[in-house]
Formats: structure tokens, sequence, C-alpha cells
């Protein structure tokens, strides 16, 4: 008997797969339906086997979890991090100090964190160096702690972009092989810059189709990639079998990039109704990222923090995202949850909750975009996002009941992975 009072030991123990059977004060195992009360959740071989009425008691040499006081739900899924760097006031000179190694080092401790906030899937959009793709394959492996990782490698940019590495460097910097990675310039480029991706291990392709806030320029968040530099991305990753995450704040970009036919809008701050009749007629997803806007807007009030140019972007587009995501919700856009976590600290990515119900959203409707709608646009639905008979037992238990108050899911107290249990 594993009370899940144990889940505030500072410890991560990985209690291995077999059969356990979860008792659950209240299961919500369809996001969007009502939770039902005292139900029996059977988890075999690291998926839902059954949900039975009543606190059943298992055959012998099979452990029963005891989540009676909690509210029990499907493991939650980010769309938007960058787990291999954590934001900080010494980001750029971090960048030459540290090497891949250094940076999956943290990412070990960053995935560990974030597995035991409840966070089961995590789609990872941009991030330098190979340790990523390293990351993602221990942990399938089982070799370290941490959810299940779709890798996106490097964030593809036009030179001069958003993403871009080498802004404010030393020219002689400029052509370092590993900078040019993601780099690309008309559609040959972009072509490659695609295929090179998925060549070195990419699930799905990040673009920065707009200039972005933390960037060292002051080139603006206004359209960067040309139409047909979007459509030769889309069409070669679509080709390839990955879906398209466009980060994008302003208007022409965001309408250019679902024009190309992008899967996603990450951020869409400066969306306008246009925008929102492009993602209906295309049923791409919006990725709200509103903790980005929180934390930026937050960093940029301490003198020196950023560089100028990044200061005023970080003020022109934190307070205008919740907006954006109200005007979308209420158009009935598809929306998926993502924190850009990595600018904020791993392990913090519940913050998003309670400012998505800023944005007039319910605390259902929000639950269902950390789901359903997130196991959607990851194209896993047939694996995640509900706790099902025959999906992937990922399964997460907080001390509070999140329909009354989202700040309950800063309390996670039992996280199941594909049927193993991490426990802190
Ligand atoms: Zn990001």
């Amino acid at each position: 008997m594993l009370s899940f009072l144990l889940a505030v030991l500072p410890i991560a123990a990985p209690v291995s797969a077999g059969e356990t059977w979860l008792h659950c004060g209240r299961l919500l195992a369809v996001p969007g339906s009502e939770p039902v009360s005292e139900v029996t959740l059977v988890v075999r071989d690291g998926r839902v086997a059954e949900v039975l009425q009543g606190y059943l008691l298992a055959p012998s040499g099979i452990e029963i979890v005891d989540l009676t006081g909690a509210f029990v739900m499907p493991g939650l899924i980010d769309c938007h991090t960058h787990i291999t760097l954590e934001y900080s006031r010494d980001v750029r000179l971090e960048r030459v100090e540290r090497s891949d190694a250094d940076q999956a080092i943290r990412a070990v401790v960053f995935a560990e964190r974030t597995l035991l906030a409840g966070f089961t899937t995590i789609r990872d959009v941009g991030s330098s160096g190979d340790a990523v793709f390293a990351l993602r394959d221990a942990i399938e492996e089982g070799l370290v702690p941490g959810p299940r990782i779709l890798a996106g490698g490097e964030s593809l940019s036009p030179s001069g972009g958003h993403s871009d590495p080498t802004h404010g460097y030393r020219e002689d910097l400029f052509e370092l092989p590993a900078a040019a990675l993601g780099v690309c310039d008309g559609v040959a480029e972009c072509r490659k810059a695609v295929r090179v991706q998925v060549k070195r291990g990419a699930d799905v392709i990040k673009l920065t189709a707009t200039g972005g806030v933390l960037s060292a320029t002051n080139a603006g968040t206004a359209q960067q990639f040309f139409e047909d530099e979007l459509e030769a991305i889309v069409s070669t990753a679509h080709a390839l079998g990955r879906k398209v995450a466009a980060h994008a704040h302003g208007a022409d970009g965001i309408k250019a990039a679902l024009r190309a036919g992008v899967d996603s809008i990450e951020h869409g701050s400066f969306l306008d109704p246009e925008a929102v009749e492009l993602f209906k007629e295309t049923g791409a997803y919006l990725v709200p990222t509103l903790l980005a806007g929180q934390t930026v807007v937050e960093m940029a009030r301490e003198e020196g923090y950023f560089p100028a140019a990044v200061r005023l972007k970080a003020r022109q587009v934190g307070p205008v995202m919740i907006g954006a995501l109200g005007m979308a919700h209420k158009a009935g856009v598809n929306i998926a949850f993502g924190t850009d976590s990595g600018v904020s600290r791993h392990g913090d990515n519940w913050r998003e909750f309670p400012l998505m119900e800023k944005a007039g959203m319910s605390a259902m409707e929000i639950l269902v975009t950390a789901t359903i709608n997130a196991a959607d646009l990851c194209d896993l639905s047939d694996q995640i996002g509900t706790l099902e008979q025959g999906k992937r037992a990922d399964v997460i238990a907080l001390q509070g009941d999140p329909l009354q108050s989202l700040d309950a899911m800063q309390g996670v107290v039992f996280v199941m992975r594909d049927g193993v249990i991490y426990t802190r």
C-alpha cells in the first residue's frame, strides 16, 4: 500500500510497471465530461486496462495505490517547452560557455522537475545541440525520469531572424556550423533545413515566422520568413510526416504561416479577426504561452536584466497575450496548452492554468487544452490525453480539485507514466 502522501519526500524513485490498481477519490478520465467518484483504475502493462466503480480489492501480489483523497486525471501535456535551458540574465554568456554535455546534464534535472509537476509529455520546440535528442531517448529507455518528449531540434529562422542564435555576437561567430544549423534563406535552404532536422532526429519542425521578444535585436515582432519560404518548410515537413509549429507574434506573420499550412501558431500575440478566420478555416491550433508573456514582463521590470531592444519588445508583447487568447477562444479557435517553460522555470508549468482563466476560459476547457487537444496536436490521440481502456497509463493525482480552483494544479502528489510510478 503506497500512500500518495509519500509524495512529499524529496527523491524521485520509479516503481516498475506490471499491474497496479489505483483507488481514485475522484477520476476525470475524459476531460470535458464530468468526473466520477470512488473508482478503481486498473493499470496493466503500462496501459489503462479497466475503470471499475468502487474501491475494489486486488488479488494478492498486485499493488494498490491509495488516491482516495485525491483528484485523478490524465497526465498533462505541454506543447511548448525548451527543456535544455532555463533563461537567466546571463543567458548570452552561458550560450558560449556551456557545452552540449553541460546542457544535457541540466536538461536531465529540468525533465525530472517537469515530470514531477505532472507533465508526462512535452513538445520541445527549439534547442541547440543534440542534448534534447539524447534526453528524449534516455527517458524512452527508462534510464532517467522525465516526460515523453517530442523534440524539434533547432528552430528554423532566416538569417538575422528571431532564432538565428548569433545576434549581437562577434561577426566571426556568425558562421560557426552549430550556429548555422537552423538558419535558412530561400526555398532551397528552407527545404534542406527541414531535412537536416529530421535527419538529426526531429519529431516536429519549429520555425520562427516573425520576430520574437528574447532575441537581442531591434527588428521588431513582424513577419520575417517570406511566403515561399514558409510554404517550402511546411510542404517538406509534411512530406516527411512532421507537423510544423510556427512561432508568430505579428498578425502578418501569423496569417502568412496559417496560409502556408502550419499546424500550430505559438504565442499568437497580435492576432486579429482575419487571423482568427484563418485559424478556423485551417483547423490550426493556437498555443498561447501566457506564462512566457507574464515572465518577460516581470524580467523587464528589473533594471539591466534585458538589453534595451529586448526590454522594449517584452513590454509590447507580454501584456497583449491574454487578450489574444480571449479573442481566439471566443471565436472557437482550437487551443492547445503550452507554457514556453525555459523562459520560466521548469516545473512551474502549472502557472499557465490560472492565467488562461483570465482569458475567459472555464477550468474544464483549460484542462481539455492540456490533455485531449494537446494530444491531438502531438498526433498522439490514440495513446494519451484520456484515461480510457487501451491508452497509455499516464496518470496524475492532485491534492485539490482543479475544477474549483486551478491553483490546485501546483499540488501534484502522484505521477505515473506508462504505468511506472514516479513519486517525489
Ligand atoms: Zn519558445
